[in-house]
């Protein structure tokens, strides 16, 4: 089975010149760069990275890979893939995204997709990206709910201002995939919402706070909450351009609330509300233990 169908030159693309890095090949990457790498013209590049190589149990989430593929490189195999349906230049990376390799990574790139499935990563592509001030896209998937959140350092809140105690909160299992799973179509939907928000930023229609969409399966629901910038950021207080304010609701919205909603996937809180990174353990942690 083969997912995409060739179309080269045959759609106009969106995005002329414009370097994107994706950061993991998995249940969300994959659906991520499908999803945008239509809207690259020639002269712009996507770099897919992934240190691991397909396995089985990776195949029924991660569309891009069939069972022909298993125990090759995933960044290889996406690029294949992908290399059908676009005429921008694709490059795989085999490796893990990590401390060593991060700035120079994100300074090669004017937009990152972190579809990552670990904590730590997440919020060290939060801190790289803030301080390279290159705009990023946050996903996060677990059982049957996701949120998703483009981040615009300098303008927008970061992951830190959402939850500002980070990965190291993450200390239990609830919410985990490891004993929850993800549920294919939901990691789609994030994954196409992440390149949603990278469309939307290199077309210039970017937007100026940040705004979590929080996904439920049960019901396709939509919630989508915003936050502003808090004072006390440690990742992006240096180019605070605004002052902090509560978290704000959008126009019609519920108000936040931390109690788990339906799917388990709970929410965050208001910045103001000092046991944030509780939830945020439980909703990042829960991507780091599965393949996603
Ligand atoms: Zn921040």
């Amino acid at each position: 089975m083969y997912p995409l169908s060739a179309n080269h030159g045959l759609k106009p693309a969106l995005i002329e010149r414009a370097r994107v890095l994706v950061i993991g090949m998995g249940a969300l990457g994959c659906p991520a760069a499908s999803s945008l790498v239509t809207s690259l013209g020639a002269s712009s590049q996507l770099t897919v990275i992934d240190p691991d190589q397909i396995e089985l149990s990776n195949l029924q989430r991660q569309p891009l890979f069939d069972d022909a593929d298993i125990g090759a490189q995933k960044a290889a195999v996406a690029v294949e893939k992908l290399a059908v349906d676009t005429v921008c230049t694709l490059t795989p990376i085999y490796a893990r995204f990590d401390a060593n390799n991060a700035d120079e990574l994100v300074a090669r790139h004017d937009y990152v997709i972190d579809a990552t499935d670990d904590p730590t990563t997440k919020f060290l592509i939060n801190d790289v990206c803030v301080r390279l001030s290159v705009p990023f896209s946050y996903a996060g998937v677990v059982r049957t709910g996701g949120q998703a959140m483009a981040v615009v350092p300098g303008t927008t809140a970061c992951l830190r201002c959402v939850f500002p105690d980070g990965p190291d909160s993450a200390e239990d299992d609830r919410g985990s995939c490891s004993n929850q799973g993800i549920l294919a179509p939901v990691a789609g939907v994030i994954g196409a919402l992440a390149a949603v928000h990278a469309i939307e930023h290199l077309c210039g229609a970017g937007r100026d706070r940040a705004t979590m969409t929080i996904y439920e399966l049960r019901g396709t629901r939509f919630r989508r909450v915003t936050f502003d910038r808090r004072h006390d950021c440690c990742a992006c207080t240096s180019t605070a351009t605004s002052e902090t304010k509560n978290v704000s609701h959008a126009p019609g919205e519920p108000g936040l609330s931390n109690a788990p909603n339906e799917s388990g996937l709970s929410t965050p809180r208001s910045c103001e509300e000092s046991d944030a990174s509780v939830v945020v353990g439980a909703d990042l942690r829960s991507t780091s233990t599965c393949h996603s």
